[in-house]
């Protein structure tokens, strides 16, 4: 008895030491958005990529003292941390987001955001042209961003491989609330090369609710 107490102490005390990323689950089946982004795509891309991604990070952290840091912070100091830190500290957070982001159930956005659209890009249309343009333009491996600004204002950006616009190095950094993965792995199986068809499918999919609840919630911290 006092030897299992003993060791459940330890491991209660050791565990600060231990990084402890883990992926939220998938709020709706694989096959949940079809024919947008397809099954088997999707499982890959969480039960394989995103749960690299998690993985590694947390083998990057091992013994540091960041394992015990939110995620927003880690990515908020990437300048501080090593490559493979910032490559599935953000990889966690992006696709923790995308998942977020995405439904079966076609939703609405609120007032607010639609609002904030219209001002910031004319219609909904307008977000996305541009969205889907930074998308298009990001050479490689990246993904494109809404994020409300340190104003308060709606800005479409685009980065390179896992980061964000949440990164002290993000050249345009806000508060992003709708993302795009614009890794082949998101798209390859269905669409190949065609990434364009990939991102005007994808529309179809979008959690408005979410986008918009990200959105009061990162205007509420300006
Ligand atoms: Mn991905």
């Amino acid at each position: 008895m006092k030897s299992k107490l003993f060791l459940a102490v330890l491991l209660f005390a050791g565990g600060s030491v231990f990084a402890q990323f883990s992926q939220k689950p998938l709020p709706y089946a694989y096959n949940a958005l079809e024919p947008h982004i397809d099954a088997q795509t999707m499982e890959i891309h969480y039960s394989k990529h995103h749960a690299s991604y998690v993985k590694n990070l947390n083998d990057a952290l091992k013994g540091k003292e960041a394992a015990n840091d939110k995620i927003e912070n880690i990515l908020a100091n990437i300048s501080k941390h090593d490559v493979a830190v910032r490559n599935n500290a953000g990889g966690h957070y992006n696709h923790e987001l995308f998942w977020s982001i995405l439904t079966p159930k076609r939703n609405n956005a609120s007032t607010e955001l639609v609002q904030a659209i219209n001002a910031s890009f004319n219609s909904l249309d307008g977000l996305k042209t541009k969205l889907n343009e930074a998308a298009t333009k990001r050479f490689g491996s990246g993904w494109a961003w809404l994020s409300v600004d340190e104003g308060g204002k709606l800005i479409v950006s685009s980065t390179a491989n896992q980061d964000n616009p949440l990164m002290d190095i993000a050249s345009k950094k806000g508060t992003p609330i709708l993302g795009i993965d614009v890794w082949e792995h998101a798209y390859y199986l269905k669409y190949q090369n065609k990434r364009g068809d990939y991102l005007s499918s994808i529309w179809n999919v979008i959690n408005w609710e979410e986008v918009s609840r990200r959105y009061a919630e990162a205007k509420a911290k300006k």
